[in-house]
């Protein structure tokens, strides 16, 4: 188990701090209203955190913007990081400037995707081809809907093991 949590490539500053360990760890048990288990860390959508005195910034990069989920998500962090002991002032923002891309899921991530049933993102766009099947792994499945019941989702159709399953849109 991966135990400290922090995705590199990420400003964390400075790195040992204490108060910012704790608002990673706090960010790992808060989870995309429409996955949980997943959390925002493993879909890769903490851009930084910043921590001064009692005060925390946390930037967050929108999975998909317009997605309705978002400003759920800003409260759930709000939330949580206020019940993280020395965090007085809490602000949440998402971040446009550097646009979230469908690889900033962790492989955890995409693990426990595979476990909802839900195929994550491919490597690379195409409308037409489908991401390998969840289930059973076959490649090939049939577009059965773009529109999923999420605005970031799809619905595809595996001819393998015959069942249907969702795959996360590549952005
Ligand atoms: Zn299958």
């Amino acid at each position: 188990m991966e135990q400290r949590g922090e995705p590199s490539g990420v400003n964390l500053a400075p790195p040992d701090h204490d108060l910012a360990h704790q608002v990673w760890k706090a960010l790992e048990e808060v989870y995309d209203p429409e996955l949980p288990t997943l959390s925002l860390v493993e879909l890769g959508m903490v851009h930084e955190v910043a921590v001064a005195d009692a005060e925390v910034h946390v930037k967050l990069m929108p999975t998909f913007v317009g997605c309705p989920a978002l400003e759920i998500m800003r409260h759930q962090v709000e939330r949580r990081l206020r019940e993280v002991t020395d965090v007085g002032i809490v602000q949440v923002e998402f971040v446009f400037d550097t646009p979230w891309t469908s690889s900033h899921i962790q492989a955890s991530g995409r693990e426990k995707l595979k476990k909802f049933g839900i195929a994550p993102p491919p490597a690379s766009f195409s409308p037409t081809t489908a991401p390998a099947c969840p289930y059973c792994s076959a490649e090939g499945a049939e577009v059965v809907s773009v529109f999923g019941p999420s605005a970031c989702r799809s619905v595809f159709y595996c001819k393998n093991c015959q069942q249907p399953f969702e795959g996360i849109k590549f952005v």
